[in-house]
């Protein structure tokens, strides 16, 4: 398979969708390739009960709105067929069960390698995703757990744990929705929360807090922290009484300076309030059938799920590079021109104005600045 397109996209989820559609309107001829065998993947596979927490509004990708018979949080369903129509609607194609194993320079080329044959082009877009590959924390211990150990992008539903003790670790927006859905079914469920927290409302004032976010995003992230506060504690409520620690850093600056995103409460904490999910602090180890806490406690769990995000490393997919990643391997640029000419990344952030939103603006920033790549 080689290539006579401008620019390789690699990945077909909502990013790598966005920037073809952008760089096509921007004259550009391009080709998507695609691991999976559909746009989408990673939304295919999200627990079953997943909704946006980003507005249908603001969640759209470039030329194409979310239609207005959507839910104001579109179902994760509901965000596939999207996806899927925004690709058929824009004749996008991509080179489905084609994984891109590694990026490099050939000359005045980039070369994507395929299992296939390798793919050129002028300019090569990296829209991975973030979602990959999960992190597993390891514990003393951990070995000789015999329950059923899963990361949260392994869990469908509440239906494999009916009648089992659930421990979930992880305070973020997968860990608090797996908890409550587990609750909500009736399983015995706790949530490990190991620091200090953010929680924001899903909706402040009758508007989403992602419009909010969007009013405030010319502010200094501390200003609009020390804005917000009380406003958020009178909407949230006293966490502290529930037995979270509330962190030193407002929602904002934790997005902005550490990539953290608060978690947006659709009804965890209520559940904490009714004691349906039970709070859990650090853990110290594991044994046979059981986690010990810090504080000594050890408790019997019959399931662990791990919510503890994802730690994506680009380094080995593009290796050749100077100046392009950060220690994690994460692209110091995304959306924009790197160190490295021609190459791109999109959607590689954690945004507190909501990231398929930034994916939208990032695309756009992108088509634009890869024009240099038509053929003169
Ligand atoms: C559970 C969850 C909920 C989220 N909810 C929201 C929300 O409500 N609002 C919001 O704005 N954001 C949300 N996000 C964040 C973000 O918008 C999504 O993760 C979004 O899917 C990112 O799009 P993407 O295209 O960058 O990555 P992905 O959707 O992860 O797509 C990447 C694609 O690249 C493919 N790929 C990866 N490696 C290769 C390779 N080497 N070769 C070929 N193909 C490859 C994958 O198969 C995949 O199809 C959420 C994220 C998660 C994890």
């Amino acid at each position: 398979m080689t290539s006579n397109s401008d620019a390789i996209i690699v990945g077909a989820g909502p990013a790598g969708l966005a920037c073809a559609v952008a760089m096509r309107a921007a004259g550009l001829d391009v080709m998507v390739v695609e691991k999976a065998a559909s746009v989408g993947a990673v939304w295919r596979r999200h627990y079953e009960r997943l909704h946006l927490h980003t507005d249908r509004d603001h969640s759209g990708l470039p030329g194409m709105a979310m239609p207005g018979t959507y839910p104001a949080y579109p179902s994760r369903a509901q965000m596939v067929d999207y996806l899927e129509s925004y690709a058929a609607r824009f004749d996008i194609r991509p080179a489905f069960n084609t994984t891109v194993s590694r990026i490099r320079r050939d000359g005045g080329m980039w070369r994507a390698d395929t299992a296939q044959q390798p793919i050129s082009a002028s300019a090569v877009i990296v829209a991975t995703g973030i979602a990959d590959p999960p992190y597993r924390p390891s514990w003393p211990g951990l070995a000789s757990y015999s329950g059923l150990l899963l990361h949260s992008s392994d869990y469908r539903n509440p239906q494999p744990f009916a009648g089992k003790r659930v421990l979930v670790i992880g305070f973020g927006n997968s860990g608090g929705e797996i908890a409550l859905d587990l609750a909500n079914a009736g399983i015995e469920v706790a949530l490990a929360v190991r620091g200090p927290v953010q929680v924001l409302p899903r909706d402040l004032l009758g508007f989403p807090i992602l419009s909010w976010a969007i009013l405030q995003g010319r502010l200094p992230a501390r200003l609009v922290d020390f804005i917000n506060a009380p406003i958020l504690r009178l909407a949230v409520g006293d966490i502290e009484k529930l037995g979270l620690r509330r962190a030193g850093k407002g929602p904002r600056q934790m997005v902005e300076e550490d990539g953290r995103v608060p978690l947006i409460d659709i009804g965890t904490l209520a559940a904490i309030r009714a004691g349906t999910i039970k709070l859990r602090g650090a853990i110290d180890r594991l044994t046979a059938g059981s986690v010990v806490f810090a504080d000594g406690n050890a408790e019997r769990f019959d399931a662990i799920i791990l919510a503890t995000g994802f730690r994506p490393d680009l380094r080995r997919l593009v290796p050749d590079v100077d100046g392009v990643f950060d220690h994690h391997g994460l692209p110091r640029v995304t959306g924009g021109p790197t160190a490295a000419p021609g190459l791109y990344f999109c959607g590689q952030i954690t945004s507190p104005t909501g990231q398929l939103r930034e994916i939208g603006i990032e695309a756009r920033r992108i088509a634009e600045s890869a024009k240099a790549y038509l053929p003169k």
